[in-house]
């Protein structure tokens, strides 16, 4: 599903991900785990296209094709799924009708039909339930005055309703209380399928307890310094990066 081959970004010239390898197969869920400023939110911001985000060595394949030659609008048509650390508020627009906007956008591209809105609203109001959240959100601007576990919880139902091939998740879990948490855990969980691979990036083990994340990756210094299994995360939890990236420092 997404081969990233020995990849290099740069920002203003500052060289942020210094050669990053990563492969994640259909229906695999990999965590990406990592200290503040490792470079984990550039590696969601360069699969989304954002500007100034400059690769200037190596390579990201998503289902085949090269993300590079892909506009941001093409990606989101071909099945990927960006939910960031800090999502957009977008003033004047009301949440029901950027959701179904953006899933038509998706449907046009792929030459599918439009679809109509009692369907729409069935499976959007089916999924705010799941998230425990209230319908009124609907009707609100997106994100506009959303808590931050309001906005998160948005991001999984933006998800469920485009239904990506591969969704990338950035610190969705980060400022979360328990019970929002399992919530979002949980809406994860539903989507998960063999067709479907997901990215998710986070601080903490607390997230993954509710995930079981098939790989485990620690990103250093925009690099992956170590890979394994849930019981990295854990071991993680328990020891910090420093120890790891002292290991790292000295092989
Ligand atoms: P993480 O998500 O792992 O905390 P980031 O990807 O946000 O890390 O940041 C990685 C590094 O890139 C940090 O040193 C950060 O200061 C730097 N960085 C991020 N965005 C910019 C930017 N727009 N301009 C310059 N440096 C940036
Ligand atoms: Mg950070
Ligand atoms: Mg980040």
């Amino acid at each position: 599903m997404l081969k990233i081959k020995n990849l290099h970004v740069s920002i203003d010239g500052k060289e942020i991900l210094k050669g990053l390898n990563l492969e994640i197969g259909a229906g695999e869920l990999h965590a990406i785990m990592g200290p503040n400023g490792s470079g984990k939110s550039t590696l969601g911001y360069v699969m989304a296209g954002r500007e100034g985000y400059e690769i200037t060595e190596g390579s990201i394949e998503f289902d085949g094709k090269d993300l590079a030659d892909m506009e941001p609008e093409e990606r989101a048509a071909a099945g990927l799924f960006l939910a960031f650390q800090y999502p957009v508020e977008i003033p004047g627009v009301n949440n029901a009708y950027f959701l179904r906007s953006a899933l038509n956008a998706q449907k046009k591209a792929r030459g599918e039909e439009e679809v109509d809105s009692m369907t729409f609203l069935k499976t959007v109001r089916e999924s705010l339930k799941q998230l425990k959240m209230d319908d009124t959100l609907l009707k609100r601007a997106v994100n506009e005055g959303f808590s931050g576990g309001e906005k998160k919880r948005n991001e999984i139902v933006q998800m469920a309703i485009l239904q990506p091939k591969l969704a990338v998740l950035d610190e969705t879990d980060s400022g979360l209380d328990i019970d929002a948490l399992k919530l979002v855990a949980e809406g994860i969980n539903r989507l998960r399928d063999p067709e479907r691979s997901f990215m998710v990036i986070t601080h903490y083990q607390r997230l993954l307890e509710h995930l079981t994340p098939d790989h485990v990756h620690v990103l250093s210094n925009g690099r992956i310094i170590e890979s394994g299994g849930k019981e990295l995360a854990e071991r993680l939890e328990k020891e910090g990066y420093e120890h790891l990236k002292t290991e790292a420092a000295e092989a």
